[in-house]
């Protein structure tokens, strides 16, 4: 049954493309489409062929001086002349891509364009809705993304000054809301976002993802629409794993060259990418997709980068006063705010990368106030959805201020930023999720600070009768 839906889901979106004439055939052999290869040349209703292909084919039968006509298939062994229906079944079913829009047309069709571009603190109040703290980072991220796509519409190089593109380099620790402030910004923009890990990609060649697969990706967010995915996002996080490796005599196929290969991708470059997979040899169609007006921000934790900044902070202060200033630095806990392109550079980022990330930018460590707000106060807060999940069955939930509080304290302990939050709270309300609906006259259930710490139990009220305890 669901098969069928989804065969039927299938052709009704192969009828559309048919008819739509934003898509264009794919050539069965190069994977070329029309607007590359020239007019195809259709077999059938699902295959087409480009006339260079289609040549190709006719010269390599003539070449043979084969006079097929004259032979008959039927008597070979295992020789069988191949029914053109049958390959259907065994070529991928959508044969067509988004149309590219040409580059020198006038005033292509925008989504965005710079008058609807919001302004810095538009953009950062509604990032505010999302993201607690990291007021500097929320503050140069949306001046950042305001002036890329500004310079996107405008074109690079209007009246002959080049914007510099606004790529960013994000460090903070884990769970500070690196990829949460990218994402919630991919959203308000309406940009497609693509997001991959820097571990695994390597370079070309070697087992791992080729770096280019994350435009594959984004091609993927963007509907497969080229357009759109050429004003899109990327972010690779844990880009910290590719620092250079010390004291290396080996072939750095993960660090260094991964770092240099992605140099072309981060300035601007043409690049083949398959549709719909992320793998240049499967029977795919190709597309260039052009990555010059594509914001790249890059996010990591960069451990140990705090001691490359004390030493250097150390070593400016050391003349003089060196007994007094020795541990100055040692609880400062926003020491990583002091960072400097040089000190990224001793951490093993080659200088020609962290040219290519004009924008650095810092996450603070989430203090305990920052998760407790984290809780309550986001417009989707996990207290929020579960609020609304048991209002639907007309339960109202309450959480008590030192239950709040007494979360935070255990997430501070994972050590994993607000990630562990949502694994803390999901633990605790699975017996009230599964207890609740049990009983239609409970009306209320406060979560308390004794049941988070396991002294006791919630409190419920039942409909019209004083509060009592849940039994743990
Ligand atoms: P990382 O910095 O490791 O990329 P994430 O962005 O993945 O961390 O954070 C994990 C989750 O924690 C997010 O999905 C989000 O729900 C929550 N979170 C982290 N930081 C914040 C923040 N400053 N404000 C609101 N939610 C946050």
């Amino acid at each position: 049954m669901d098969i069928d839906n989804k065969e039927q889901e299938l052709k009704k979106t192969e009828q559309a493309e048919s008819e739509d004439n934003s898509y264009e055939d794919v050539c069965f052999v190069c994977h070329r489409p029309e607007s590359k290869a020239g007019k195809m040349i259709h077999l059938t209703k699902d295959i087409s062929i480009c006339p260079e292909c289609m040549q190709r084919t006719m010269d390599m039968m003539n070449n043979g001086n084969v006079d097929y006509s004259k032979m008959d298939f039927s008597r070979m062994p295992n020789i069988s002349m191949i029914n053109l229906s049958d390959l259907q079944n065994l070529i991928p079913k959508r044969q067509k891509v988004k149309k590219k829009a040409p580059e020198n047309q006038e005033a292509p069709k925008k989504s965005l364009d710079v008058r609807s571009i919001p302004a810095p603190h538009k953009i950062k109040e509604s990032l505010d809705e999302y993201v607690v703290g990291q007021e500097k980072a929320k503050k140069v991220i949306s001046v950042a993304v305001y002036n890329h796509y500004k310079r996107v519409m405008a074109g690079a190089e209007a009246d002959g000054i080049e914007i510099e593109k606004s790529n960013m380099l994000m460090i903070g620790p884990t769970g500070s809301g690196k990829t949460y402030l990218v994402k919630t910004l991919a959203r308000l923009l309406d940009v497609p976002l693509a997001i991959a890990d820097a571990t695994s990609l390597t370079e070309a060649g070697y087992i791992g993802d080729d770096i280019e697969s994350v435009l594959s990706k984004l091609l993927t967010a963007a509907d497969n629409d080229v357009e759109k995915a050429e004003r899109g996002i990327v972010f690779i996080d844990e880009i910290d794993k590719i620092a250079k490796k010390k004291n290396t005599n080996q072939r750095d196929v993960s660090g260094e060259s991964v770092q240099q290969g992605m140099l072309k991708l981060l300035e601007g470059a043409e690049v083949e990418v398959p549709v719909g997979a992320n793998s240049k040899n499967a029977m795919v169609p190709l597309e260039t997709i052009n990555t010059k007006n594509i914001l790249f921000i890059c996010g990591g934790a960069f451990p140990d980068l705090e001691d490359i900044i004390k030493e250097r902070l150390n070593k400016q202060s050391s003349i003089g006063f060196r007994a007094d200033l020795k541990d100055k630095y040692d609880h400062d806990k926003n020491l990583i705010r002091q960072v400097t392109v040089e000190d990224i550079r001793n951490f093993g980022m080659i200088p020609e990368f962290i040219g290519r990330l004009p924008v650095i930018f810092t996450l603070d460590a989430l203090s305990e106030d920052m998760m407790v707000q984290i809780l309550k106060e986001p417009k989707n807060a996990i207290l929020k959805q579960y609020q609304k999940l048991l209002a639907l069955d007309e339960v109202k939930l309450n959480f008590a201020e030192d239950a709040l509080r007494a979360i935070a304290r255990k997430a501070m302990e994972k050590d994993t930023g607000a990630r562990a939050l949502r694994a803390i709270i999901e633990d605790f309300m699975l017996d009230i999720m599964y207890e609740i609906p049990k009983d239609d006259n409970i009306g209320q259930v406060t979560i308390t600070r004794d049941y988070i710490e396991r002294r006791g139990g919630p409190l419920i009220t039942m409909r019209g009768v004083p509060a009592l305890e849940m039994q743990g």
